[in-house]
């Protein structure tokens, strides 16, 4: 390996769950990493499956659930640690991190997030420990950190806020001298407080993680490696002509992983832009295809690049004729949700009614819900009504605010739709709206197909 050492030459790389689901897939990551002297910084998640399983190891379980999870996890780490040539030296460390497993599921304290957040930070301990492994078998310039030394956050267990002055000042002290003496194979997802307690960054919390790192470091580029060939025009799993995208800009990108796009983490793209890292998507089977490239500019720019979507949306629409022409109604709804935490969305107003969304599909266990009690303090000065089962709609693009009559034709293409609410205009990179979630995939077909295949095919 070159020894030459320049922190703005650093590549962090980052594998996904399906990317370290056994040890083939983590030799193909291995020999990513390998190939180039820059890619110094190597964050993974746990193996595929490792974090559901571990969540519901939090939850109440019939009889012999329990010991079953913790057999399937322990089976499926011991049997890859196996097949290592150093395999000595690894199963005992992996037969360690599964006692200090046990004892924490054993002393979970019921509804303690930060008992939660502590059991599911072994799912990264462990794929980490043996793809440290793996790579050193082909590098063997290797060095293991506990991620928790570096990343610290608040306390808000269970989606935790990253500290980004002090990780920086951590990385510059802790990371950096090993980087500078070889590789480093660290966890995404976990952190760590002030006093010690482990966090999670959130479910998908890894690639956040590892822009947190590329931002600390002033690497080059951020590379995610996942199981799809970059970012798409839209979800793959829902239209089979979704392609992927050679370039976006970071706003596109930020957009559409805020809109829904599970191919990034929401928070991955603020500490790119922060920075101006180039960020690069792309799939650990096929590397040789390409895949996304986010830029500041690109060179194309199509007035719709990509569309996203999330379902489990709600929708809460307040109503009161004191509102007109009075001051300080905005702030009263505002004040009730954000004394019962709800993290509202979007936003319409008239003169009357105000309309917001909830992102109720979120994963995560510290989303405040709406409940009677918030609707009681709400309508004891209005009127109230709750629509679920919407999903919302966005289309993403750079020129979308300057491109005349684009509402007309995504309406008209949608004419026989439910549209429920319309958020145009706030900001520049996108148009969105609700629809009814059971005819969310025929919406975004349409729309696909409308939008993206035909200016593809008319390009070629
Ligand atoms: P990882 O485990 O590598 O972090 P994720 O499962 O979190 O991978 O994200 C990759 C998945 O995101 C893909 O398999 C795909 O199903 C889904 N996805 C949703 N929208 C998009 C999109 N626009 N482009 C690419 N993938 C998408
Ligand atoms: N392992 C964590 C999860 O499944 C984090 C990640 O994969 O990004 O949510
Ligand atoms: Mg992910």
């Amino acid at each position: 390996m070159c020894n030459t050492f320049m922190s703005e030459s650093i590549i962090v790389t980052k594998f996904g769950g399906t990317s370290m689901a056994n040890i083939p897939m983590m030799r193909k990551c291995a020999e990513i990493v390998a190939l180039h002297p820059g890619k110094r910084i190597v964050i993974v998640s746990a193996t595929s499956g490792t974090t559901n399983q571990l969540t519901s190891l939090c939850t109440p379980l019939p009889e012999g659930e329990k010991e079953r999870l913790l057999e399937e996890i322990k089976n499926r780490h011991l049997g890859m640690a196996a097949e290592l040539k150093n395999k000595d030296q690894v199963i005992p460390a992996i037969r360690n991190l599964l006692k200090e497993l046990k004892e924490a599921v054993e002393q979970l304290e019921s509804g303690s997030m930060a008992d939660r957040d502590l059991i599911l930070s072994f799912g990264e301990r462990l794929s980490s420990t043996v793809f440290a492994e793996v790579l050193n078998e082909l590098t063997s310039d290797v060095t293991w950190m506990d991620v928790r030394e570096v990343m610290l956050t608040d306390d808000f267990f269970g989606s935790a806020e990253p500290q980004i002055i002090e990780i920086a000042k951590r990385a510059k002290k802790q990371l950096i001298p090993m980087v500078k003496r070889g590789r480093v194979v660290s966890q995404g997802f976990i952190g760590s407080t002030i006093d010690g307690k482990t966090t999670t960054l959130g479910r998908g919390g890894s690639d956040y993680s590892a822009a947190l790192f590329a931002e600390a470091v002033g690497a080059a580029v951020l590379e995610i490696w996942t199981d799809v060939r970059g970012i798409y025009s839209t979800d793959p799993r829902i239209v089979k002509e979704a392609r992927p995208i050679a370039e976006m800009t970071f706003n596109e990108a930020a957009e559409l992983a805020i809109f829904g796009a599970k191919v990034l983490h929401p928070a991955t793209l603020k500490s790119a832009i922060r920075k101006k890292t180039e960020v690069f998507v792309g799939s650990t089977s096929e590397p040789e295809k390409g895949g996304t490239r986010i830029l500041e500019k690109t060179s194309e720019n199509p007035v719709i690049r990509a569309i996203s979507l999330r379902r489990k949306q709600t929708l809460l629409t307040i109503h009161s004729l004191d509102m007109l022409h009075r001051f300080g109604f905005l702030a009263r709804i505002f004040e009730i949700l954000a004394k019962h935490k709800i993290s509202v969305d979007l936003v319409t107003t008239s003169e009357v009614n105000v309309s917001l969304t909830l992102d109720t599909g979120i994963q995560s266990d510290n989303q405040h819900r709406l409940t009677p009690k918030v609707l009681e303090e709400l309508r004891s000065f209005s009127k109230v009504s709750v629509d679920r089962d919407l999903a919302l709609i966005a289309l993403v693009g750079n020129k979308l605010h300057t491109s005349s009559g684009i509402s007309g034709l995504v309406f008209g293409a949608l004419s026989d739709f439910n549209i429920r609410m319309i958020c145009h205009g706030a900001s520049s990179h996108n148009l969105c709206f609700l629809v009814d979630e059971d005819r969310v995939d025929e919406a975004v077909k349409i729309l696909h197909r409308k939008f993206i295949a035909e200016d593809r095919k008319n390009e070629r």
